[in-house]
């Protein structure tokens, strides 16, 4: 039967052209210029995704000379405090000096010393990794790069469902998400690079957008891998930064390095000892916040340096934020706050699971950056990871093959599309249910937890699931997409519910603090909770794995 949505066929198709979706087409087409290669993306690729312009720095590079790859993965252990598997996390930092390399010869600026050295930092608990970058126009760099080499590049589409032959993956089906418009892409193999859950908690400026990550993620890459029988991790890692009061934009690394004073409430110094968000978010939480960057001590220049970082590279809104507070560094102060709840695989522990290869438990579908589970590897790992996803992936699509969606799987689909369109006289709007589920997250999986709450939490998002096919209204192909974003936010909340009451111990304190085991207890829980998919969306399956270690010769 022939079916009624327009068709693309291509050999690899990347979901989400953020850092590594960007970088994974850029490979794919270095490796194969002739292979056709998609990119689906929900915004606009030059400038979607947490590098919405730039980047301040390339957190892990094991620069020869400074770091290893081995001191990096004993670094990384301690960070997560055991639950990490070695030889993905080594292989990111192996290849992080060359990818680094790479985006010199592409023209990123890391600027360097007049003996040539870059400026690294310390920022791991072992080592200094974090090489310091000046690039705001990093994003558009990567989002020429790719198109020049010829990767198509779709716009303004969210991916709703992956198609599954068996265990292998075959292609998805996506909408545009200003027409509503629906199509189908054959793909021989897949790529998620989908973020992280930015949108899960509320933020306490209460905008649904007003979050520390990019918000076009909520968790579609997590979801869309669950519903296609792949294995997930670490939902369990809920969690919080403590940046800039209101607009929750990032200055740590950027002002503390540089000598800024970090102060609690009472004014006691905080930055002497390698402050850390989490001693922040503490401190916070033993009533001594909000804490506060001070900076009017450091010299005109250093503070000129400050400000061109905060408002060219990472976000320039920075500048008309702190304009619109008359807030000014020579005699001013920042405030600091924590931000909403969030999952993510790049800041955090939470993804896809994947092996060194980029492989997840599906055939054919491979996974990168914030929604793989590359422990805490931040912009590096989105990029490395990106890079062998492609080759992957190419390796994989070369062996041909293509098979069919099924049939199905499309009718079920519509037929749950057009009950949602039929919702028009819904009493209440998709933005206040969003705000709604995303206030109950807060209550119930947002730290401090305990059994009470996560059952809670479950009994809610059952009720949020019923109440999205009955009391939302859905007008427009607007809303209709908001609500498949709001159904993946519901499910992510699932999955760390499940997961937080499964994990009977607190761990990474406070993201994971379980209040009712308030202890870490490393005899029973040195382990992965990993989360598959039974017979419904809600029917979440537990297993626990054992922690990958490095062998000999990897
Ligand atoms: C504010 C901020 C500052 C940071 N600073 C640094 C730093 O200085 N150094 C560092 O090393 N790391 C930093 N990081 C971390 C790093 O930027 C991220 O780990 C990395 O960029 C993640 O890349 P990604 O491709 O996984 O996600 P993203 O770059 O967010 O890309 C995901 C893309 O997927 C798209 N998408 C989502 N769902 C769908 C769907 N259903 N269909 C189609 N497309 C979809 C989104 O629109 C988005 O473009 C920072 C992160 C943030 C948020």
């Amino acid at each position: 039967m022939r079916s009624p949505y327009p068709q693309i066929n291509c050999d690899v198709l990347i979901i989400g052209g953020g850092s590594a979706g960007a970088m994974a087409a850029i490979r794919a087409k270095e490796l194969d210029p002739r292979q056709t290669v998609v990119v689906l993306e929900k915004g606009d690729a030059k400038y979607s995704g947490c590098i919405a312009r730039g980047m301040d720095a390339l957190n892990i590079v094991a620069v020869p000379g400074v770091a290893t790859p081995e001191l990096y993965v004993e670094s990384n252990r301690l960070a997560c405090e055991g639950i990490m598997d070695e030889p993905v996390n080594f292989r990111m930092a192996q290849r992080s000096w060359a990818l680094m390399q790479k985006l010199v010869s592409w023209g990123v600026c890391f600027p360097v010393d007049e003996k040539g050295n870059y400026d690294i930092l310390q920022v791991h608990p072992k080592g200094r990794f974090c090489v310091t970058m000046k690039e705001p126009e990093l994003k558009t760099i990567l989002a020429k790069k790719m198109v020049d080499l010829g990767a198509r590049v779709v716009n303004r589409s969210m991916a709703l469902e992956l198609f599954t032959d068996g265990n292998r993956v075959c292609g998805a089906l996506a909408m545009n998400v200003r027409t509503g418009e629906l199509f189908i892409l054959h793909a021989k193999s897949v790529i998620l690079a989908a973020g992280g859950t930015a949108r899960f908690g509320l933020p306490n400026n209460g905008y649904l957008y007003g979050v520390y990550d990019f918000p076009g993620n909520t968790g579609d890459g997590y979801c869309l891998a669950y519903r296609a029988g792949a294995e997930l991790s670490g939902f369990e890692y809920t969690l919080v930064y403590y940046i800039v009061k209101d607009i929750n934009a990032p200055l740590l690394y950027i002002t503390l390095t540089r000598g800024c004073h970090l102060v609690n409430a009472f004014d006691e110094r905080r930055d002497k000892d390698h402050p850390s968000i989490r001693t922040m978010f503490l401190e916070h939480l033993d009533e001594k916040g909000p804490m506060r960057i001070k900076l009017k001590h450091l010299p005109e220049e250093t503070i000129r340096e400050i400000e061109s970082l905060l408002f060219t590279t990472e976000r320039p809104s920075c500048e008309r934020f702190y304009k619109g507070r008359g807030i000014d560094f020579r005699t001013g102060e920042i405030e600091l706050w924590p931000t909403e709840v969030f999952l993510c695989g790049g800041h955090g522990l939470t993804g896809v699971r994947v092996n060194e290869a980029a492989e997840t438990s599906v055939q054919g579908l491979y996974a990168a950056g914030d929604t793989s589970l590359v422990a805490r590897g931040h912009l590096s790992g989105a990029f490395v990871f990106g890079e062998i996803a492609a080759e992957s992936a190419t390796e994989f699509a070369a062996g041909g093959g293509r098979t069919d969606p099924d049939p199905q799987q499309i009718k079920a689909f519509e037929d749950k599309r057009r009950g949602r369109l039929s919702q028009t006289s819904g009493a209440v709007s998709i933005e206040e249910f969003e705000y709604k589920v995303r206030r109950l997250i807060n209550d119930y999986i947002r730290p401090p937890k305990n059994e009470y709450k996560l059952n809670r939490a479950l009994w809610w998002m059952d009720r949020f699931r019923q109440e999205l096919c009955e009391l939302v209204r859905i007008g427009d192909a607007h809303d209709l997409f908001k609500a498949y974003e709001v159904e993946n936010i519901i499910e992510c909340a699932t999955l760390s519910a499940v997961a937080s009451l499964e994990r009977k111990e607190s761990r990474w304190l406070p993201w994971h603090y379980r209040s009712d085991f308030p202890q870490t207890n490393n005899q029973d829980w040195l382990k992965h909770i990993v989360l598959t998919q039974g017979e419904t969306p809600g029917d979440v399956r537990v297993t626990h794995k054992d922690i990958i270690r490095m062998q000999k010769g990897n």
